[in-house]
């Protein structure tokens, strides 16, 4: 190829770092400026301008235009400040992206498959460059982030996905592909939009909506094979339990928002007995909220609970309760519920509010999934904290602005008593002269960690098992200094190392299960781990 396509090749440019030698063999000379500099100086220059942006958005087009120029570049400058660029590439500043995803995108990312590719799914996937796939996330768009309804727009959601499979798994960006379907929208505003980038129609359902998926997931099986990783990110709930229930048995499928959520938080929750005593099985867990964060998270931890007891999992979801929009959820609402509510349809009187679920519940664990913020008021968290020695709070929803409650007023209405995590960041607190510092129980720790480890063992399905692999390998990093402080999760900052040692006893619980493919099994699956992972560092080119 010529030294000029070379420079407008992402996955092979270096920009000014190209070497002398480079230069002359590749036919350079001329196009670039004489320095030579490393790509160590080019990340301080980067990180330099990205902390000049003063709006958010800002910082994201940046890091944008760097990934679609520079991926290695792109990729070290974010595994090096992974603490401080993960919300520019992902929540909370991709929201907004998405929102305005019409107009601030010059080039289009990813995939698109719309109603009016039906019949014509397989070519579409044949358009795409890479032949070698080895996970693709996938939206439909209809509930992102927190934000609803985008439509096609979602499209930077798999996008930032999989740029943090790259940058804290390691799977390699060639492997990665994100994928919109289109199937419409019911988001008036941006069906009014004139630069609305999506079909112009209402969603479709029903028959024609899952003809369309089952096309896609029958091609996307003859394209790339049984051991690619199909992800399915920020669906309406519906459409998620069913399509994971569907698919799971003939597809390698995860849902990161009813899975990975599952995983992360029980990862905490097991943590967190270290300091408010007791086994799983001793607990008592009250949520609020029972849509697929909640509700996945409630069967993980019953189904962990059953491992341990080797009691059926009928008795162990017995512990569990949860709360939604109508009050606790009770047999007596058996015949209203959505199925995925129906496991934990318990005998009981109705129940019509939180602070009285606590008072007759008696929870020990209390978790908020509910996407409403300042739910767990000054009442609700003193009636659990006088319940309990040490209760474990943890409100889940995001962002900030949508917390069950802040640190803060978790730390002070409980009187320092509350162990805390949240899923938006919370700055640590002083109380009384002491200061409390609380987990987050990002997804991120998990996702990345665990689809390595299905891609290194050549995983042909996912097994509920394989999360409780994932989740005792993020709770067993937790430090004695880290639980010193109160925290219930690692720091962050060592995300690579996690995502590695998930990955080995994810990949370990695959060929456990006969559900692996690559053998022989590795000897040492973190350090096979570690060598599978892809380094943004610049390669030489002879
Ligand atoms: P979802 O499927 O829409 O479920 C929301 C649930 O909350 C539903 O059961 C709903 O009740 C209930 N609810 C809504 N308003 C309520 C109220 N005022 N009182 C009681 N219950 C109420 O949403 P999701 O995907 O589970 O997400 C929920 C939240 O969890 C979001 O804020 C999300 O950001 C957060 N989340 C956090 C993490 C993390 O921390 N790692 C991961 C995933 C999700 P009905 O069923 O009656 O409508
Ligand atoms: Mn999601």
């Amino acid at each position: 190829a010529s030294g000029y396509s070379l420079l407008r090749d992402p996955q092979y440019n270096k920009g000014l770092a190209f070497t002398e030698k480079e230069r002359d063999a590749h036919y350079l000379r001329g196009l670039l400026p004489p320095t030579v500099t490393s790509q160590t100086l080019q990340e301080k220059q980067w990180i330099n301008n990205i902390r000049q942006y003063q709006v958010p958005l800002q910082k994201y087009m940046a890091m944008m235009e760097l990934q679609e120029t520079n991926e290695r570049l792109f990729y070290k400058l974010l595994v090096e400040n992974v603490e401080e660029l993960l919300p520019v590439v992902y929540t909370p500043t991709v929201g907004e992206a998405c929102q305005k995803y019409g107009s601030i995108f010059k080039r289009p990312q990813g995939l698109y498959i719309s109603l009016k590719e039906k019949g014509k799914v397989l070519e579409v996937l044949k358009n795409w460059p890479e032949r070698s796939i080895q996970v693709i996330v996938v939206t439909d768009g209809e509930r992102i982030l927190g934000l609803g309804d985008l439509g096609c727009q979602g499209m930077g959601i798999p996008v930032g996905k999989l740029a943090l499979y790259t940058a804290l798994g390691g799977v390699r960006p060639s492997a990665c592909l994100p994928i919109t379907i289109d199937v419409g929208t019911n988001n008036e505003k941006l069906l009014n939009d004139e630069f609305y980038i999506g079909l112009r129609q209402k969603r479709a359902t029903g028959q024609e909506y899952s003809e369309l998926l089952q096309e896609f997931m029958t091609a996307v099986k003859q394209n790339y094979g049984e051991k690619v990783l199909v992800q399915f990110e920020d669906f309406a709930n519906h459409n998620a339990f069913e399509l994971l229930a569907k698919y799971g048995t003939t597809h390698l499928v995860f849902n990161d928002d009813i899975q990975g959520t599952a995983s992360v938080v029980l990862a905490g929750v097991v943590a967190a007995l270290k300091l408010i005593g007791g086994n799983l099985c001793d607990h008592t867990f009250l949520f609020l909220g029972a849509g697929e964060a909640g509700t996945g998270i409630a069967e993980l931890i019953a189904l962990e609970i059953s491992k341990q007891t080797k009691k059926p999992i009928e008795e162990t979801r017995k512990k569990i309760w949860l709360v939604d929009s109508k009050g606790l959820i009770v047999s007596s609402r058996k015949d209203s519920l959505q199925h995925f509510k129906k496991p934990w349809a318990h005998e009981h009187d109705p129940v019509d509010s939180l602070l009285n679920a606590v008072k007759v519940i008696k929870p020990t664990v209390l978790i908020g999934s509910s996407g409403v913020g300042k739910q767990f008021t000054k009442e609700v968290i003193e009636a659990v904290t006088s319940i309990n020695d040490k209760p474990l709070i943890m409100a889940l929803s995001n962002p900030t602005s949508q917390s069950e409650c802040t640190a803060e007023e978790a730390y002070h209405w409980s009187e320092g008593r509350a162990i805390f995590a949240s899923g938006s960041p919370f700055d640590p607190v002083e109380y009384k002269g002491k200061v409390y510092y609380s987990g987050q129980a990002n997804n991120a720790y998990i996702f990345p960690g665990f689809g390595l480890g299905l891609v290194i063992s050549g995983a042909i399905r996912v097994h509920d098992d394989m999360l409780l692999a994932a989740s005792e390998a993020l709770a067993k990093q937790v430090s004695e200094e880290n639980y010193k402080k109160g925290l219930t999760y690692p720091p962050f900052s060592d995300i690579r190392k996690i995502s590695a040692n998930i990955a080995a006893d994810v990949a370990a619980k695959a060929y456990e299960l006969g559900l692996a493919t690559r053998l022989p099994r590795p000897q040492n699956l973190v350090k096979y781990a570690e060598s599978c992972m892809y380094s943004p560092v610049y390669r030489n080119y002879r």
